[in-house]
């Protein structure tokens, strides 16, 4: 394809070899380890997985970005033309990426497979529901709905309130007609009429649980601890209550092992689980990252959207959870969101605007200050776009420079791993250099609404935050129920710093408005509802499902 194709004729002109010989070339993974999904693809094998305990673990590379436009600024492609790069710098290296939901491919963001000439493939099976994860995820959350409903219905031996039930339902599409519905009407055979609603399966408690569990156990206990609903005496009832937590892990035990895949240039990625980084947690499965350390020397991993959002909760909550700490940050920044964040239009990101992107740069430079509270200072990639220009470039560099931290220059776009050699050598040096420590933003003591409050205050830096009542009552039941300790996951806009998607730059003396609060027990953290964020996103006017379908020949079009 030539240069600038669309990313599906160069994910499908790409020599694509065989998974299981590639894995064993590769990683020497025996044949027997993996699980074919057809050619391609293949999922790793527990026990496998298990015997890798006793190896040492390799070395951990986070991505994260700035503020991104609605189009992304290139966390995925960097994460996998990073890996491409690392490769060709002789460094055995392995990306872990999420898998990609049907409401932006279908909606306005696209597909989540990478791009130009650093993608991830079979793109087309791994943006529609690849190997069938999220349905059994969607699934899985769909039997306890079924069989809370069929609880009230027989009797209600738990005697559940049906004005008190927080669990809702899920599916893995943008259908804001089914935020809000109503259920079991018709009469007395057809169930307990009840007020309910959907949020899309990325948001799903499952889902969070899916990539935070460690093993099967884990993976049950987490299910059957998540609370579904309140008795009439407000007691909590859980998905053990119901008993449904055995079949419910039945239904995500093929799913749950980690799915393997390559990249253009024929490296190892896994890509598993994929909760959203705005409404949820925002990154892949701990099994995935922890067998990828296993087989690689170095893993390089996404989380979602802007540093406030994804590294944040990356960091915060995986990290807290699991012990997991990266060894090297790199912050993929684009000119165009610089532009974008500096007041330019959406329409108008192509044109050169130096002035624009030198004032967008306070963005950067405060996702740059919040990661060095954590104790880690990021190596900005800066992601090309063809139409950067020379000027706007060091507009970028400048701002870098201030901050003193390195800016790279990245073209895997354009040129596949070979244009992210020296980003490569650059995550090198600090993968050579020693560890520092952690610095979490908040302690497990801390009181839930203090948590808060030091993310808004040391990431957002909000002036304070305003707990609505609700929000206030919420956070007090959760602690008297004995998890106030729990990392709270704030479900908060992509766009901005502050809960007002229009602030941009790096707006501060603003106050976050923490609307509700609800727990996830079982995924161990509390989400904290910041301005209006909707856990069940809506298409645009014209969605990206209007462009897609299928050529003569039977191959899909449309598809970016
Ligand atoms: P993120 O993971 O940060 O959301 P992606 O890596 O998915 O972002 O990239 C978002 C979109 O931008 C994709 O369609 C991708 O093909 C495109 N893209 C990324 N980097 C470039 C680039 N350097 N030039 C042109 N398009 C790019
Ligand atoms: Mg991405």
């Amino acid at each position: 394809p030539a240069p600038g194709a669309p990313d599906i004729d160069i994910a499908r002109a790409a020599v694509m070899a065989p998974i299981v010989p590639l894995a064993e070339t590769k990683f020497d993974i025996p044949a027997k380890a993996l699980v074919p999904y057809g050619h391609f693809k293949a999922k790793l094998g527990f026990d496998y997985i298990q015997s890798l305990s006793n190896k040492p673990s390799g070395k951990l590379v986070l991505v994260t970005a700035v503020t991104p436009t609605p189009a992304g600024e290139g966390k995925t492609t960097t994460s996998v033309g990073l890996t491409d790069g690392l490769n060709r710098i002789g460094l055995k290296t392995m990306v872990c990426l999420r898998e990609p939901s049907l409401g932006p491919v279908f909606g306005m963001k696209g597909g989540a497979a990478g791009g130009g000439r650093a993608q991830v493939i079979p793109m087309e099976d791994i943006n529609l529901h690849f190997n069938g994860d999220f349905h059994a995820i969607t699934s899985a959350h769909a039997l306890i709905s079924a069989m809370l409903d069929n609880h009230l219905q027989w009797g209600n031996a738990l005697d559940i309130d049906p004005r008190r039930i927080s669990w809702r339902r899920a599916i893995d599409m943008n259908d804001r007609a089914l935020r809000n519905i109503t259920i079991g009407m018709g009469g007395p055979t057809e169930g307990v009429v009840r007020e309910d609603g959907f949020d899309i399966t990325v948001a799903s408690e499952i889902m969070a649980i899916f990539c935070l569990a460690t093993n099967l156990k884990d993976l049950q206990a987490r299910i059957g601890d998540i609370i579904i609903a309140k008795t009439r005496k407000k007691a909590p009832v859980t998905v053990r209550d119901l008993g449904a937590d055995g079949a419910v892990t039945v239904l995500l035990k093929d799913a749950f092992q980690p799915n393997l895949v390559q990249t253009i240039e024929q490296n190892m990625a896994f890509i598993h689980g994929g909760p959203f980084a705005n409404i949820a947690h925002g990154c892949n499965s701990v099994v995935a990252t922890q067998a990828a350390l296993k087989l690689a020397d170095v893993v390089v991993t996404e989380a979602g959207f802007g540093a406030d959002l994804g590294a944040e909760k990356f960091l915060n909550i995986k990290c807290r959870q699991t012990g997991l700490r990266p060894d090297a940050l790199v912050l993929v920044c684009t000119v165009r969101a610089m532009k974008m964040q500096g007041g330019v239009k959406k329409t108008k990101l192509g044109k050169e605007n130096v002035d624009a992107v030198r004032d967008g740069c306070v963005n950067l430079q405060r996702h740059i200050q919040n990661m060095k509270t954590f104790g880690l200072t990021p190596v900005v990639a800066l992601n090309h776009f063809v139409h950067d220009t020379n000027a706007e470039i060091e507009e970028v560099r400048k701002a870098c420079d201030a901050e003193n931290v390195e800016m790279v220059i990245s073209r895997h776009w354009a040129e596949g791993g070979a244009g992210a050699e020296d980003l490569a050598r650059a995550v090198q040096a600090r993968l050579d250099a020693p560890k520092t420590d952690l610095k979490l933003t908040y302690k497990d003591s801390d009181s839930l609404t203090e948590k808060v409050q030091k993310v808004a205050k040391k990431i957002y830096r909000a002036t304070d935050i305003a707990v609505s009542k609700e929000a206030a009552a919420a956070f007090k039941s959760i602690e008297k129920m004995g998890f106030g300790h729990l990392p709270i996951c704030i479900a908060k806009t992509q766009a901005s710093f502050s809960t007002d998607p229009t602030q941009l730059g790096a707006t501060c003396d603003h106050i976050v408005e923490v609307r509700d609060a609800t727990l996830n027990a079982g995924a161990g953290f509390v989400v904290a509802i910041c301005g209006t964020i909707l856990r069940m996103p809506g298409l645009p006017r014209h969605p990206a499902a209007l462009d897609i379908g299928l050529d003569d020949d039977g191959q899909i079009i449309g598809l970016a």
